[in-house]
């Protein structure tokens, strides 16, 4: 049953749509609601996100006074504050934390779709209880986020698990680089995000669209060529996570974002992130980082967007 106390609100913010929650303490719905995100309409955006907030406080008179944090589809820019390369672009180049601060009345904390992944799932989802965790979102895009002691860090320049941008680690024999969005080549994004892996069944196939599910169920059905672009495709992220694990050691990497529904992934994944770090070849049982798929799936925004800030005492 819900319980009235230590209510926190979370905001995810997406390309389509505005989720808002009310969590009690112990993680159950106290509310939950959503809208249409406005198109390009900044001031209409604000507007909505206060229309949420109002519904949720006449529903839960209890949650006037509940922390509020917002989840983005995308980056802050720690120089200025202001929002950048986000899927709902009105939100670009505005200060979205100060703006969301001054039309809802109070402090607000904002974060990117992968960290409030990471708050979420080490609550009350697959991280619980891991002392480090690391998230990662495959989806349009790539990011990551960090835990330490059930608590999501943003570290020292709000950047702890900005891994999506950075460099793939071996690009070796490719004659040109991907670019990516952010102006850079051979982001770590370009190979491993839900388009790249779309790509890369259209180049093996020669041309044939397949979404990600229909390759998923490709691979399923024993499909070579689908079997062999998912598997180079693992062997990637296994590359790209080693570095993770080189540098922070979780106990458990989470997985979220459209690729992370493949559930083929989970099998031979830790033995790739193995076969890439230094000590390459730690076999099960000695790799003892776990890797798992997230629990709340895409409510892992609007629920790590509550948890960005500690429960109320
Ligand atoms: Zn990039």
């Amino acid at each position: 049953m819900p319980e009235r106390r230590g209510l926190r609100i979370g905001f995810d913010v997406g390309g389509t749509k505005i989720a808002i929650c009310v969590l009690d303490a112990a993680g159950n719905y106290v509310f939950k609601n959503e809208t249409a995100t406005p198109r390009d309409d900044y001031p209409a955006f604000l507007e909505a996100a206060m229309a949420l907030l109002k519904k949720s406080r006449d529903a839960v008179p209890e949650a006037a006074h509940a922390t509020i944090g917002a989840g983005i589809p995308g980056e802050i820019d720690v120089l200025s504050n202001t929002v950048k390369n986000a899927n709902s672009t009105c939100l670009i180049g505005h200060n979205l934390e100060a703006d969301l601060e001054r039309v809802l009345g109070q402090k607000v904390r904002l974060a990117n779709d992968a960290q409030c992944l990471i708050a979420s799932e080490v609550h009350d989802g697959a991280a619980k209880g891991a002392a480090v965790a690391f998230g990662v979102i495959l989806g349009t895009g790539v990011g990551g986020g960090v835990a330490v002691n059930g608590e999501p860090w943003r570290g020292n320049n709000r950047l702890a698990g900005e891994w999506g941008h950075n460099p793939f680690p071996d690009r070796e024999g490719e004659a040109t680089g991907s670019p990516c969005y952010c102006g850079r080549n051979n982001c770590i994004e370009t190979v491993l995000s839900g388009p790249a892996l779309v790509a890369a069944y259209h180049d093996a196939t020669a041309g044939e669209n397949a979404q990600l599910p229909e390759i998923e169920a490709k691979v399923a059905e024993g499909d070579p060529v689908a079997g062999a672009v998912l598997s180079e495709y693992i062997d990637k992220l296994g590359q790209a996570l080693a570095t993770v694990v080189g540098v922070l050691d979780p106990e458990v990497i989470v997985l979220g974002g459209g690729v992370s529904s493949i559930t083929a992934i989970y099998r031979e994944l830790p033995e790739r992130v193995s076969a890439h770090m230094f000590h390459s070849g730690i076999s099960k049982p000695r790799f003892a980082t776990r890797i798992v798929k997230s629990k709340w799936g895409p409510d892992s925004g609007v629920r790590g967007a509550a948890r960005l800030w500690p429960l109320p005492r």
